[in-house]
């Protein structure tokens, strides 16, 4: 990862390259800020500028070996640790390295991962992550050896603040008398929750939330073409831009959401039955979770146009597009038929939940909606 992959923070990317031109990189720094800020790919980009043997004024050179190992985020002397869960039975300890290989392709896809999309890709949204002592003893035996192609051994953690006390206070002993040729690069989101030692012993670097400009940016890198959705985004991103990344996801779901919410509507007030049973074998296809989102896509829909219907605009919370379908829909979702149908899209729902037949669901559900949205008032 490149420092022209990061989005922003010029300041703290001046401060890192000046500190290698110095020659005065300190051996334990400290990236602390809020979420979504660019705290990892910040510390990945440096690490990947001290190791580059070929290093531009500004930039790694990212063509040299060792860059294209980090491209990889697989150099011999960049090392990882990050909380993991433990997905087997109670007792046993799983450590980074269990987790590696996720890890990497996480990281290459979405260098601004949120620790809560770590914990999903790990298959344990539910649970805590943690930074065990074993950890500690993996770490140690990594670091004990010489570096195998740099200069340099890096060691990058990645939230810190999830360190038991016995893993914290091992990483301590380590600060206190490094081995040879190591820095450490530790990543928080909340210092408070590192040991003042621990603390004590790095140089701290704030990484302030990002401007609205750099998540411009960045979503224009992501997603060319969506402008008219990004500026909303931007707004509600708040500075991070984990949460942009989201949002535009999200909101991405739904506008196909609604298309197809729309398609079904229209074909089950006309009553092409050709048609729709070609739909639900479309949809069908999507799978279990994709299916529960739209048809709680659809209820929500089906609410939001009831509300609209009894004149209560200003509670209802639709896009301009949903707005815009919504003033013909509207006058079809009244209190002759809203619970009838909402009742439909739920037992829809519980069906996929239960494994039903996607297709056998489906079908069942327009044929219920073709009926009540004849209903009157
Ligand atoms: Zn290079």
């Amino acid at each position: 990862m490149q420092f022209k992959e990061v989005f922003g923070q010029e300041q703290a990317k001046a401060r890192l390259i000046k500190s290698v031109k110095d020659q005065r990189i300190s051996h334990a720094q400290l990236f602390f800020g809020l979420p979504g800020t660019g705290k990892l790919p910040l510390a990945i980009a440096y690490a990947q500028y001290i190791c580059c043997t070929a290093p531009k004024e500004d930039d790694s050179c990212g063509v040299c070996p060792s860059c294209v190992k980090f491209a990889k985020l697989a150099h011999p002397d960049l090392h990882f640790v990050f909380p993991v869960v433990n997905l087997k039975q109670a007792g046993s300890k799983p450590v980074s390295d269990d987790f590696i290989a996720r890890w990497r392709e996480a990281v290459i896809a979405h260098p601004y991962i949120s620790e809560h999309q770590w914990y999903e890709v790990m298959g344990a949204e539910n649970k805590q992550g943690f930074i065990s002592r074993s950890e500690s003893s993996a770490v140690l035996r990594k670091l004990s050896l010489k570096s195998y192609e740099s200069e340099f051994k890096v060691l990058v953690v990645w939230l810190a603040e999830k360190m038991n006390a016995s893993a914290a206070n091992s990483l301590l002993k380590l600060l206190e008398e490094p081995p040879q040729k190591t820095i450490f690069l530790l990543v928080s989101e909340n210092t408070d929750l590192i040991l003042p030692t621990i603390l004590s012993r790095t140089q701290m670097i704030r990484i302030p939330p990002l401007d609205p400009q750099s998540i411009r940016e960045g979503l224009q890198q992501r997603y060319p073409g969506k402008e008219e959705i990004v500026q909303d985004v931007i707004r509600r991103s708040n500075g991070n831009y984990s949460t942009a990344v989201q949002l535009m996801e999200s909101d991405e779901l739904d506008n196909a959401h609604f298309e197809e919410f729309v398609f079904l509507m229209r074909k089950c007030y006309m009553r092409e039955i050709i048609e729709i049973q070609k739909w639900t074998e479309r949809i069908a296809g999507w799978g279990r979770e994709r299916l529960k989102m739209f048809l709680t896509y659809g209820l929500r829909l089906i609410r939001e146009n009831f509300m609209l219907n009894l004149q209560h605009e200003e509670i209802t919370f639709m896009s301009r597009k949903e707005s815009e379908f919504s003033q013909k829909f509207s006058a079809f979702i009244h209190q002759g038929n809203v619970f009838g149908m909402a009742h439909e899209f739920e037992r829809a729902i519980d069906h996929i939940e239960a494994n039903g037949q996607a297709k056998i669901v489906l079908l069942d559900l327009a044929i219920k909606n073709i009926l009540l949205l004849k209903q009157i008032q």
